[in-house]
């Protein structure tokens, strides 16, 4: 294939591309990166098509606004990256900085070195922006989902030797000039790289919003939406696992109910009675090891699993989440005063299996019913149904 249809495919490529990331943009959050990455590769496949048109010495004018247009385009790639990896992208006034600052420039390697001076100045910045985004996939990776970090690899990868080999032919320009890197086997084979990463990168972005999607709709499926703790049917999940484990460790069950939250909701409104249930699971939660698991299992009740626990140790934990609770100052819009909540606990013998945890489940809420109407605020423990008189 001779090189100016590489170059028309690549244009066409990048164009379409860029209208299928419009497309998944509308449907995604504001900031999620799509749309950045959209008018990006419309704008790289713009400039392509009109370096075509401009023909091989086009005016001064003319290469700033082809060359901008595709420094900017990478641009707008590395931000919509860190859009969606949820670091700060810039703003425009920073982006404007930058095209003024790319067209001094510019205008000073046009004028010492001409044509090689314009190619080497936009490979170097080119290959910068390439480096700056696979350094960028990489350092977001360890923070990112499980599902998120294949494609992730896959951008650094791409983008990372998309970076090397664009800095070699910005090295290159002013020592063999622009004839050999533009025609030849050297030219063929950049535009054909070029070629592939574009079609690849488009596969990748869709990818990563595909992992991103995927993994929000496994977390909404096994997590409650306003306190973020587990579900029943992620609950239903954990527990499978566990026993299924070979040597899986005996649970202890701990059901935790608000006290009185009828009259939170009744006094101050739902919106406060649900800020109150989202600090006290965060309470909760903050309390238990990370090897327990912690679950909003009704309205304002909650299941904590201590794994491996000894009765003393299940004792110790009940009353930790009692204190951390009681501890809480929790200030709600529109009441000035903080509010202030206990919880009562009933907590189960300890459970082997999955048939042992249904009646580990029945038995806290047992000893809870017990704390409930032994005055509220307290343990109780099924069994010796110990009762705790604080
Ligand atoms: P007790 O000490 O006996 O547990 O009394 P209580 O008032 O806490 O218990 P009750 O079962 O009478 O009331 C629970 C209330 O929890 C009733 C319901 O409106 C409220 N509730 C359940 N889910 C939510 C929620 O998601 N948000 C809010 N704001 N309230 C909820
Ligand atoms: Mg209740
Ligand atoms: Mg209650």
């Amino acid at each position: 294939m001779d090189q100016t249809t590489i170059i028309i495919v690549l244009a066409v490529h990048l164009v379409c591309s860029g209208a299928l990331f419009w497309v998944i943009g509308r449907a995604m959050p504001p900031h999620s990166g799509a749309n950045r990455w959209a008018l990006g590769a419309v704008l790289f496949g713009l400039a392509y098509a009109g370096r075509l048109l401009a023909g091989p010495t086009p005016t001064w004018p003319a290469m700033l606004l082809l060359d901008g247009a595709m420094a900017l385009a990478s641009l707008l790639f590395l931000t919509g990256l860190r859009q969606f990896v949820a670091l700060p992208a810039g703003r425009w006034p920073l982006v404007a900085l930058f095209l003024l600052g790319f067209a001094a420039v510019h205008a000073l390697a046009v004028w010492s070195l001409a044509a090689a001076g314009r190619h080497m100045l936009l490979n170097l910045l080119l290959s910068v922006l390439y480096g700056t985004l696979a350094l960028e996939a990489l350092r977001a990776r360890p923070r990112q989902a499980r599902a998120l970090r294949p494609p992730l690899l896959m951008l650094v990868l791409m983008m990372g030797s998309l970076a090397l080999l664009t800095l070699l032919r910005g090295l290159a320009f002013p020592l063999v000039g622009t004839g050999p890197l533009h025609h030849g086997l050297f030219g063929q084979l950049y535009y054909g790289y070029a070629s592939l990463a574009s079609v690849m990168l488009g596969l990748n972005l869709v990818w990563l919003v595909f992992a991103r999607l995927n993994t929000q709709l496994a977390e909404l499926a096994s997590h409650d939406a306003l306190t973020r703790l587990l579900n029943r049917n992620g609950l239903d999940d954990v527990v499978r696992r566990h026993f299924a484990a070979r040597e899986s460790r005996p649970v202890t069950l701990l059901q935790i109910d608000i006290d009185h939250f009828k009259r939170v909701n009744d006094n101050h409104g739902h919106a406060a009675g649900d800020a109150v249930l989202r600090e006290i699971a965060a309470a909760l939660s903050a309390s238990v090891r990370a090897s327990d698991f912690i679950a909003r299992t009704g309205g304002e009740e909650f299941l904590v699993g201590c794994v491996a626990a000894d009765d003393g140790v299940a004792w110790a934990l009940a009353e930790r989440l009692l204190a951390a609770v009681r501890r809480l100052d929790i200030r709600v819009p529109g009441v000035k005063v903080p509010l202030h909540c206990t919880v009562s606990i009933g907590i189960s013998r300890r459970c082997n299996d999955k048939a042992g945890w249904e009646r580990g489940w029945a038995e806290a809420d047992e000893a809870l019913y017990a704390a409930k109407a032994a005055g509220r605020d307290r343990i109780v423990a099924a069994g010796a149904m110990r009762a705790d008189l604080r």
